[in-house]
């Protein structure tokens, strides 16, 4: 829209300027024509009109003619309006503008001024003229003609003709009152016609000397783009009017095109954009799925681990981790001179458990002990093991004997509280003996030790009678 406005702007610039050159040439003309007007007047005022008079001004405007090449004639009318003179004619017999209306007008008005009258049919040779004329009186001062200079409207129409308007386009030439004086293209309807209710005289040029418009003609339909000018020194107005679609042809393919490359660059961003964000989202699934791969991975190892270190039946740490936490624990109890206390637990006749109730109750019955064992087990750092077939162990850090006689003790009565049934058992329930081993994290204690010494007073405990603790 802004550049069509600029489109606008410079076409109604071209049009003023336009005006003004054909105003100031149509302004020229009627100078000129005045000035040789001036120069017959007052020959014909101070020699008088008669036939000698006239036969020597025929002498005069002979030269004259030469160096007005715009004029088709120069013609002086007597008082009652007969022709006296024609430049390059023979007057015709009885050729009389009495009727004419610059005759008119100089017989009824003293004006000296030079008059531009309506454009007339030339009665010697019936072309379209444009005349300006003056008055001359006789020595009395009264009324004794008149001379008019006649301008070839063919003249005005070969100059407009060469300014390219195009086809809808239109220049004018016409009285301050709206009578057309010259109107390109040629229309005969139009010579001297009056357009004083067309816009441009009713609306614009009430308040502007100078202007364009814009509006559809009444005539054809066709809008056009007006610049007129009113000559601020003669009666005249020029108007240039250009098709307006005509002449915002040019802007219009610029614009269509304009138009075709910001799609088409649109279009391309848009594509480059979805393609950026197909790749994007493929990334981000790709990442996506990678994540969920991974968290498998880390669930598999979690499991793994779990598995490696687990005992699966009890769900207990197995023999492994047992092995690893007892060497950590007892190199850390050296090292801090810490005590560590060791438990060897191993169930009471559990073969013949197995035999009379099966297996697989046997299963049951192991998985029941450690259960109950480990709730005996609470400090953070001990640790209940399986260390292998009916047999657990618990590494108890930080403790010192007594303190492993305290949870080998909670451990009996445990077991005691709500019985297991074993009918197979001199006790008739399931017991456990516990072989009880400690060291105070001196540097003479040893792991295989410790673990012998366990061993052996579960030994002790056993062959004392079962059910029962054994510190070694
Ligand atoms: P003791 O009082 O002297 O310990 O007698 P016991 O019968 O418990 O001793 P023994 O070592 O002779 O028997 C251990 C039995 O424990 C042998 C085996 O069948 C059984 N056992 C070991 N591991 C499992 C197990 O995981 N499940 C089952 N059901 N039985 C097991
Ligand atoms: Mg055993
Ligand atoms: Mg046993």
């Amino acid at each position: 829209m802004d550049s069509r406005r600029h489109a606008l702007d410079e076409i109604n610039t071209h049009g003023l300027n336009l005006t003004q050159a054909l105003s100031n040439y149509a302004e020229g003309m009627v100078r000129q024509s005045a000035v040789v007007l001036t120069g017959l007047v007052e020959r014909l005022e101070t020699e008088g009109s008669g036939p000698v008079q006239i036969r020597r001004l025929r002498q005069l405007v002979a030269r004259l003619q030469p160096l007005m090449p715009q004029s088709s004639g120069i013609t002086v009318y007597g008082r009652d309006g007969r022709w006296l003179m024609s430049s390059d004619h023979p007057i015709p017999a009885g050729l009389n503008s009495a009727d004419r209306g610059y005759f008119i007008h100089h017989r009824d008005d003293p004006s000296r001024e030079p008059f531009i009258g309506l454009p007339i049919r030339s009665r010697s040779n019936q072309v379209w003229v444009i005349t300006i004329s003056r008055r001359f009186n006789d020595a009395a001062g009264q009324f004794a003609g008149v001379v008019a200079v006649t301008l070839g409207v063919e003249n005005f129409l070969q100059l407009f003709g060469q300014i390219d308007v195009g086809r809808d386009g239109a220049i004018g030439l016409s009285y301050t009152d709206g009578a057309m004086l010259v109107r390109y293209p040629f229309r005969e309807q139009d010579m001297g016609r009056n357009f004083s209710q067309s816009p441009i005289y009713a609306k614009y040029l009430v308040d502007n000397a100078v202007g364009t418009a814009s509006f559809t003609s009444s005539l054809d339909g066709v809008e056009r783009l007006y610049a007129f000018r009113k000559s601020d020194k003669l009666p005249l107005v020029t108007t240039v009017a250009l098709g307006k679609r005509e002449a915002l042809a040019a802007w219009q393919l610029e614009a269509q095109l304009s138009l075709l490359v910001v799609c088409g660059l649109l279009g391309l961003t848009g594509l480059i954009g979805w393609w950026l964000l197909r790749a994007m989202r493929r990334r981000s699934d790709a990442e996506g799925e990678l994540r969920v791969a991974q968290q498998h991975l880390l669930d598999s190892n979690r499991q793994l681990e779990r598995l490696a270190m687990h005992d699966a039946l009890t769900g207990l740490a197995n023999r492994r981790c047992f092995d690893e936490t007892l060497h950590q624990e007892f190199a850390r109890a050296r090292r801090n001179g810490t005590a560590l206390a060791l438990l060897m637990i191993d169930v009471d006749h559990f073969k013949a458990y197995n035999d009379h109730y099966g297996h697989l109750a046997g299963d049951a019955c192991l998985q029941q002990v450690a259960q109950r064992l480990s709730s005996c087990v609470r400090r953070p750092p001990d640790l209940l093991a399986r260390y292998g077939g009916e047999e657990l162990a618990v590494v108890l850090p930080e403790t010192d004997a007594a303190g492993a006689v305290a949870v080998a003790q909670a451990m009996l009565v445990s077991l005691g509280q709500e019985p297991i049934a074993h009918r197979a058992s001199p006790f008739q329930q399931v017991t456990v003996s516990i072989g009880i081993a400690s060291v105070s994290g001196s540097p003479r204690d040893s792991e295989q030790a410790l673990l012998a010494c366990a061993d052996q007073a579960l030994y002790t405990a056993k062959a004392a009678g079962r059910n029962r603790l054994q510190v070694g």
